[in-house]
Parts: structure tokens; C-alpha cells; sequence
């Protein structure tokens, strides 16, 4: 079981690595679909969404919550808190610092607390909303996302080849 685990680890650790070779050409054309009109574009994504996530499986990858960590919200701070039974002054202290675009929080330190010895969520049923929308593929007005989008991709096998079959759209 352990080793199956390691082999997806793997496998998805080989999709970054190739998601880091074609990053300036994903950064480039995500930039340039972001600024054109296309219509049925959510809708478009939204089918790719479904195929890839019917492919990767989020509890065998956890390569966000090792390497990128989300933002944490007021709201969310005090969800998991009620859940792991701790003060919210004393979750802060122990792992939060104030988010540098003042959106909400981020994690003092990475990989995630909250990721256990087997690459899952402890806090699965409240973990942040953040957690819960990322990568923002099923998301609308996603050709605004795009660069966002190709930026995740750096750290999301599922992100890179969501960008990949959106170019592959418009070749
Ligand atoms: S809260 Fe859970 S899903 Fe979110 S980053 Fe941490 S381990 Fe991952
Ligand atoms: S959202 Fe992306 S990086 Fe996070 S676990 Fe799923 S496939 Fe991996």
C-alpha cells in the first residue's frame, strides 16, 4: 500500500517536472488567451476539469498541501478550529502569519499541518475553502484566471494539464 503510494507520489512529483520545462510557453499563452473573447470558455474548462480529475487522484498526489499551502480566511480559521478543538488566538500563534496581499493568512510553515503520515487532509470536512476550490477550474470567468491558472501549474499536476488540453483547444 505504502508503495503504491510513493509510486503516485511519483508520478505526479514527473508531471510537475515536465509542467516546469513548458512554463514559460503556458505562462505565454495562458497571458494571451486571457485577453481574447472565447465563448463558452467556463463551460469549455469545466469538461476539461472532469476529464483530468477523473485521472489524478487528489489523495494520492498532495503535492499542494506540501509545497503551496492555501489562504485561511477568518471564517475558516474558526471552522478548523472548532474541529481540532483549539483557541483561535493559539491556532494563529502556532500557524498562522498574516497573508502579504492582505487577503487572509497562510501557513507559518509548509508541508500543511494538517497533512498526515499518509499525504492525506486530517481536516478533510473543514478544510479551507481555499483547500476546497483549488485549482479554480470549476470556477466562472476562468479566462481572467489564466495566468493565475499557469502559475498553479507549477505546483498542480491536475493545473498543467488542465493548461495543456486548453492549448491543445486552440491549435
Ligand atoms: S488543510 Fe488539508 S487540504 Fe488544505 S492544505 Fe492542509 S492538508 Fe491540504
Ligand atoms: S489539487 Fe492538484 S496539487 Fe493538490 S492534491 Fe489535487 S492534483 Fe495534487
Amino acid at each position: 500500500m505504502r508503495f503504491l503510494q510513493e509510486a503516485s507520489i511519483n508520478k505526479y512529483e514527473a508531471i510537475l517536472e515536465r509542467s516546469k520545462t513548458k512554463h514559460k510557453e503556458i505562462m505565454k499563452k495562458m497571458r494571451h488567451l486571457s485577453k481574447m473573447q472565447k465563448p463558452r470558455f467556463d463551460e469549455m474548462v469545466h469538461r476539461y476539469h472532469d476529464e483530468v480529475f477523473s485521472e489524478v487522484d487528489c489523495t494520492e498526489c498532495g503535492l499542494c498541501c506540501r509545497n503551496l499551502g492555501p489562504v485561511f480566511r477568518n471564517t475558516d480559521v474558526k471552522h478548523i478550529c472548532s474541529k481540532v478543538g483549539m483557541a483561535e488566538k493559539e491556532f494563529h500563534e502556532k500557524y498562522l502569519v498574516q497573508d502579504p496581499d492582505g487577503v487572509g493568512f497562510m501557513l507559518r510553515e509548509l508541508p500543511c499541518p494538517f497533512q498526515d503520515a499518509d499525504n492525506r487532509c486530517s481536516i478533510y470536512d473543514t478544510r479551507t475553502l481555499s483547500c476546497v476550490n483549488f485549482p479554480h477550474t470549476e470556477s466562472g470567468n476562468i479566462q481572467k484566471k489564466l495566468v493565475g491558472l499557469a502559475l498553479d501549474s507549477l505546483y498542480c499536476p491536475a493545473a498543467f494539464m488542465i493548461c495543456e488540453k486548453i492549448i491543445d483547444g486552440y491549435k
